[in-house]
């Protein structure tokens, strides 16, 4: 009858439920035998110019579980649930200043900050330590924000943003275009580049998403703020862009995030 129905139910639902917090736990012993054996590595992807000239190049955490890669979508998340993503991302600067540090030939390297590492009350003197303690000149990492990790912290970062840019560390703003009141943030945050989100280059087919392409890169210039298109795959979302004076492009029309080594290769070519 419907009362033994819906006490099965309630019994599935149990069951299932058990089965997702045995995973959760399971990732977050996996996740703190990561951070133990500083399991978490960067990924390079560079960017180029309207040449196609690489001028910069991004970093993006990967997770090396039993040789194999894990990306972000399968385990930032919970990271940034816990106080580990501020390890991780430890982690993750370290390696990408031993690996500046090691390579002939340097260009700046953008990390992405989660709101916990940018509330860290010494972050700014630790980042200045870790690249005086490498030899490396400030202006060689820049930091990329997303709208979810300032929101709630808005004068902090604003004033972080203003104090390291003093020293030659820049920001750039990620995903512009996607948040809630990005325009007051563009007026308000001392950046220094803004990335427009990938889901506009993937409608640039449409006008209407060009005009809006076009209105983003025409307000960050008028700023003094430089823009990178992510996402860009093909050469016709390339040649539009470019027509439309965007200064920066990024994605597997150019170059797929690649291992420190290729990386390293690729820059003793350029
Ligand atoms: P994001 O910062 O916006 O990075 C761009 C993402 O787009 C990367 O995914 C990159 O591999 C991907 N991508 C680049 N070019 C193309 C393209 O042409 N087509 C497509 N479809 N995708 C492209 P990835 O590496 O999987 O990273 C995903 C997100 O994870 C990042 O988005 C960022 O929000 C987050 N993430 C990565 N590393 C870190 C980190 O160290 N800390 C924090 N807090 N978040 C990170
Ligand atoms: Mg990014
Ligand atoms: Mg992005
Ligand atoms: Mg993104």
């Amino acid at each position: 009858d419907a009362k033994e129905k819906g006490e099965n139910q309630v019994g599935f639902f149990r069951k299932e439920l058990e089965i997702e917090v045995t995973k959760a736990l399971m990732l977050k012993s996996d996740l703190e035998l990561a951070i133990a054996n500083k399991k978490f590595v960067a990924f390079y992807q560079p960017y180029v110019d309207k040449d196609r000239k690489i001028v910069g190049a991004e970093a993006l955490m990967r997770w090396v579980k039993n040789g194999k890669i894990i990306l972000p979508m399968d385990f930032i998340e919970h990271l940034e649930k816990t106080s580990y993503i501020i390890d991780a991302e430890n982690q993750l600067i370290e390696n990408v200043l031993d690996d500046l540090q090691s390579f002939k030939r340097t260009i700046p390297v953008s990390i992405n900050l989660s709101s916990q590492s940018l509330m860290q009350r010494n972050l700014r003197d630790d980042l200045i330590s870790k690249l005086e303690f490498h030899h490396l000149p400030m202006d060689l990492l820049k930091i990329e924000i997303v709208e979810r990790t300032f929101i709630n912290n808005f004068e902090h970062i604003s004033d972080l943003i203003r104090e390291l840019k003093k020293y030659g560390i820049y920001f750039s703003l990620d995903d512009f275009g996607t948040g809630f009141s990005s325009l007051y943030y563009l007026s308000m945050l001392d950046i220094e580049t803004l990335k427009i989100d990938i889901s506009f280059i993937r409608g640039i087919e449409n006008s209407k998403t060009r005009n809006i392409i076009n209105s983003i890169i025409f307000l960050a210039h008028s700023l003094n703020i430089k823009t990178i298109a992510e996402g860009v795959e093909t050469i016709e979302q390339f040649e539009i862009l470019k027509s439309m004076n965007c200064d920066y492009f990024q994605g597997y029309f150019f170059h797929r995030p690649m291992p420190r080594d290729d990386f390293g290769k690729i820059l003793g070519n350029i």
